[in-house]
């Protein structure tokens, strides 16, 4: 092959080691925790060069990647001394430049895979310990934040728990009305079978868009040719219904209350008594408009749904 040189790159990069900042720079770092993530994480040694991807000792003003312990040591004590002291004599200065920050948390990442049931313990005890609550809400902030900015990595796992734990779940009583009166009502009810038996039941205004691609892989025409006739959509406005959900629910549950006190106990049968049983709080404050809210409430369910009553 013929030689075809190259001229050599420029070096970019001098070496780190023993670089300081300029001792008036070192006030202004030891008096803002933010000066490096403001100056894009860059800093600028006493003899005028850049060193990007850096954090400023706050006891010494050296440029580093991280302040390790073994920098720190070299700083007697009262002064800093160990990474606790460090921290508490400097607020909120960083420690570790943010490519060291993602090294460092894939090194932890890959210990705790590798000791699993040890890691579990630990965190559980970190968790319970009282200065911890504070820290694991800004953890959560700060994941938070990362994912807004770079969803990516995390969108499946992401995707897996919000389909566990954030989609809004119908009730019993919204799941019967639903599957009553499927298209009288400002929702829709999932009925997707899952894995482990159960139905999904998500409950939502239109689940063809997002819900049925994203969580179940379906598309809105599979979805009906297995459950034939079951809207995925709430139906037009004049057709809604009031309060999709715990208003109604409650007052299904209210109109069944009365009617089973009247099968039983007619003497005793009023809608007083449901309030006081059903909306305590709301009793306690004025009974009888607590009770004339369930009565309205059960003529109308009464009159709308009337297939989910026997009497
Ligand atoms: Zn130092
Ligand atoms: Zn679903």
């Amino acid at each position: 092959m013929a030689a075809n040189p190259q001229p050599r790159p420029e070096r970019k990069f001098t070496r780190l080691r023993g670089q300081y900042v300029s001792a008036e720079d070192l006030l202004l770092y030891q008096s803002d925790p933010k000066r490096e993530e403001k100056l894009g994480w860059t800093s600028i040694s006493a003899s005028g060069l850049a060193f990007a991807d850096t954090v400023v000792c706050r006891e010494c003003g050296q440029i580093l990647t991280s302040i390790a312990t073994v920098h720190l040591r070299s700083h007697q004590p009262p002064l800093a001394g160990t990474q606790k002291g460090y921290r508490a004599r400097w607020l909120d200065a960083p420690v570790l430049s943010p490519r060291a920050h993602v090294n460092v948390n894939k090194a932890a990442l890959k210990y705790i895979a590798a000791n699993r049931q040890k890691m579990r313990g630990k965190s559980a005890d970190w968790r319970k310990l009282p200065g911890s609550k504070e820290k694991i809400k800004n953890q959560g902030k700060r994941a938070t934040a990362r994912r807004r900015t770079d969803p990516g990595p995390r969108r499946a796992t992401d995707r897996k728990s919000y389909a566990k734990r954030k989609i809004h779940r119908a009730t019993e009583g919204e799941l019967e009305l639903f599957l009553a009166y499927p298209s009288n009502l400002d929702y829709v009810v999932c009925l997707e079978n899952l894995e482990d038996g159960s139905i999904c039941r998500a409950k939502l205004r239109d689940i063809g868009p997002a819900h049925l691609p994203q969580i179940h892989k379906k598309t809105v025409e599979q979805y009906q040719e297995e459950h034939p006739g079951t809207p995925t959509k709430a139906g037009p406005k004049e057709g809604r219904r009031i309060g999709a959900g715990k208003r109604l629910d409650l007052f299904i549950t209210a109109t069944r209350s009365y009617d089973h006190l009247k099968a039983t106990n007619p003497k005793i049968a009023s809608y007083g008594l449901v309030a006081k049983k059903l909306t305590p709080t709301e009793y306690d404050k004025d009974q009888k408009s607590a009770a004339d809210r369930l009565r309205q409430g059960a003529n109308y369910v009464r009159e709308n749904f009337p297939a989910l009553f026997s009497l």
